[in-house]
């Protein structure tokens, strides 16, 4: 067996490759630059970290949130691995010590976010080791175009004017290709390798119905065929979650509450409860997001309708990331465009404001249409594949028309 091989059994734990991890490696490994696109849990992480532990030197990974590095380094550290991150949550002996790590070699892979590039004296430091490759992670962020621009990430382009001979590993899960084509032409990719993995979630089933009053009949319905599973339920407003959250736990669910206006600490730890399995359920707002690094979630439910396809399909995707079935759920009204519409109005900018409104029509037209969800989602992202056939409520509505017409037909004939 060859030593990737056996790292990817060893030290990772995975029988074999999941799609496009293998080419990723590959192209890596001859420091080629490299651009993919694999769906939220599509095992991105591993793409560049398995040849990290080939190669010599340090792997530097660009990373927009220190909860996002956390995550990682606790897993990497957790497998016998050295990983680091910088980040502004330490205090100068941390960051000396590791630094003092760095210039020995003795870090395989550091985690930074982007602003600590324009930090005094970091750029140089970096000219002083070996880099194996730079990773972009979340590299949407770099295009005004995706749905989470980060000006931070802008700046991404000094990596190649000063560190021309590095080659550079961008990643995302979401990208049309016009988003793709910003991401190689900011980070001055090369000859890059491009691997863009189909859209199609098929182990997620999708459905989307207009919201009867508060839609609380229809949740209720919807998790009573989920009970005991984790899932995450977003809702619009703070005071939306916790009316949810309180709503729930009347009916005997086990449920966390989540926004951005807990403290910290109480978002920690209901995070906690949610991962050790003491809630089954969170309500949240969209604060929480990138980076749950939860595999089971079940099941996903909009209390309402979000801004564009892409959070969208961001969020749904954190339903089912072992690959098992899941389910979610859109609860939509022509309200909940009327309002997201009110919040564009009071923008400056017009050629932004324009992008916002075609972002939002086309999340209405999505949550409104009969067509196949997988169908219009891929669409969206520039993707073209069949109709899922069963894993949409439109396909199923469809399937069951035509077994009925069949037993009417039948009974014709008897
Ligand atoms: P992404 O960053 O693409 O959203 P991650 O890198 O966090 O996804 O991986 C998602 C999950 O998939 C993790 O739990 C990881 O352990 C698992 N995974 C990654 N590669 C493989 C593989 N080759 N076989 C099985 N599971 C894998
Ligand atoms: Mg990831
Ligand atoms: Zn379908």
């Amino acid at each position: 067996m060859s030593l990737r091989d056996k790292l990817l059994k060893r030290v990772f734990g995975h029988e074999s490759f999941k799609n496009y991890q293998e080419q990723a490696v590959e192209a890596i490994l001859q420091k080629r630059d490299l651009i993919t696109i694999l769906p939220t849990g599509g095992g991105k992480s591993l793409c560049y970290q398995l040849p990290s532990l080939m190669m010599d030197g340090v792997t530097i990974v660009i990373s927009p949130l220190i909860a996002l590095m956390q995550d990682q380094v606790y897993a990497l550290k957790k497998n016998g691995i050295k990983a680091e991150m910088i980040n502004s949550s330490q205090d100068f002996n941390e960051i000396q010590g590791i630094t003092a790590r760095l210039l020995a070699n003795d870090i395989k892979l550091l985690y930074i976010a982007p602003e600590r590039l324009s930090a005094n004296g970091f750029v140089e430091l970096l000219k002083r080791v070996e880099i194996n490759f730079f990773v972009v992670d979340e590299a949407h962020c770099v295009s005004e175009w995706g749905h989470e621009f980060r000006a931070d990430y802008r700046n991404l382009s000094m990596l190649k004017e000063i560190f021309s001979n590095v080659s550079i590993a961008a990643f995302t899960a979401t990208a049309t290709h016009k988003v793709q084509e910003d991401i190689v032409k900011t980070l001055k990719l090369s000859n890059a390798l491009s691997l863009r993995a189909k859209t199609l979630r098929e182990n997620l089933t999708i459905s989307s119905q207009q919201r009867l009053g508060n839609g609380r009949a229809q949740l209720l319905d919807f998790i009573s065929k989920h009970k005991s599973k984790c899932g995450v339920i977003y809702a619009f407003s703070r005071k939306d979650v916790e009316a949810v959250a309180g709503f729930l736990k009347t009916k005997g669910y086990k449920v966390g509450a989540y926004h951005a206006g807990f403290s910290s600490e109480v978002r920690e730890r209901v995070y906690k409860e949610f991962i050790y399995e003491e809630v089954d359920i969170i309500v949240a707002t969209i604060a929480f997001g990138m980076g749950i690094d939860k595999s089971n979630i079940r099941f996903v439910v909009h209390m309402s309708m979000p801004k564009t396809v892409e959070n969208y399909y961001q969020e749904i995707g954190r339903a089912g990331r072992d690959g098992l079935s899941a389910e979610t759920l859109l609860l939509y009204s022509k309200g909940d465009d009327l309002k997201m519409r009110s919040f564009i109005d009071v923008l400056e900018n017009k050629e932004y404001k324009e992008l916002l409104y075609n972002k939002l029509k086309k999340m209405y037209s999505y949550a409104n249409s009969s067509e196949c969800r997988h169908k219009l989602i891929a669409k969206y992202f520039d993707d073209e594949i069949d109709s899922c056939e069963d894993v949409c409520d439109n396909c199923r509505r469809g399937s069951v028309e035509k077994v009925d017409i069949t037993t009417e037909a039948q009974k014709l004939l008897s």
